[in-house]
């Protein structure tokens, strides 16, 4: 059973700085990440009553924690041609034939620009969608969406090595969809953008 403390609760634990066992008083503070990369604002903590030290981070502030690292969302908008969007649409409407498709649309480009920052898919396997006749002709159209800034950067690293801008590579992810959505080259992505699409 997870204990649950509240701000001005007082404990015991050992400080790392005091070197020893001290009382604590919960408090609202930012705490480091233990990665060392970054730090949290707004965390229920136990601070060393002797020299203001985090002395420990209650399992109740792991939510809100996590929520800090994964949850910040960056909003990524990109210009592509109007046939490319009604590709994308299409894509959406075999997906969910009951749901608007403009509302599915953030939960494909989020889906594949995670496989690609996981390296679930190839960034280079885009590359040859953008031969296709497909990809080119006048950005008369648009596309937005949120993602978490873990995903965006990731993303961002694996289609700069390959020298791919984001709009480009938009572009190719569309046409990648076309292929295992509508081509039914891999009927399986659709169950799983289905699924992401409803856990979210
Ligand atoms: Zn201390």
């Amino acid at each position: 059973m997870i204990k649950f403390y509240r701000e001005g609760d007082e404990s015991r634990g050992p400080c790392s700085a005091c070197k020893m066992i001290v009382s604590t008083t919960f408090k609202v503070t930012t705490v480091p990440l233990a990665s060392g990369k970054g730090k949290v604002e707004g965390v229920l903590a136990a601070i060393c009553n002797q020299c203001e030290n985090v002395v420990s981070v209650p399992q109740q502030s792991t939510a809100r924690i996590r929520e800090s690292i994964f949850g910040q969302k960056r909003s990524v908008e990109v210009r592509i041609p109007k046939h490319l969007r009604d590709v994308l649409l299409t894509v959406c409407h075999a997906i969910a034939t009951d749901s608007k498709c403009t509302e599915i649309e953030p939960f494909v480009i989020r889906y594949y620009m995670a496989q690609i920052a996981h390296g679930k898919l190839k960034a280079s396997s885009l590359k040859k969608y953008l031969k296709s006749r497909l990809s080119e002709g006048r950005a008369n159209d648009r596309i937005s969406l949120k993602i978490s800034d873990q995903v965006l950067n990731q993303f961002e690293r694996k289609i700069k090595m390959i020298k791919l801008t984001r709009t480009e590579a938009i572009k190719a992810i569309i046409l990648q969809a076309k292929m295992d959505v509508l081509d039914k080259a891999a009927p399986r992505r659709l169950r799983e953008i289905v699924l992401s699409a409803s856990a979210a």
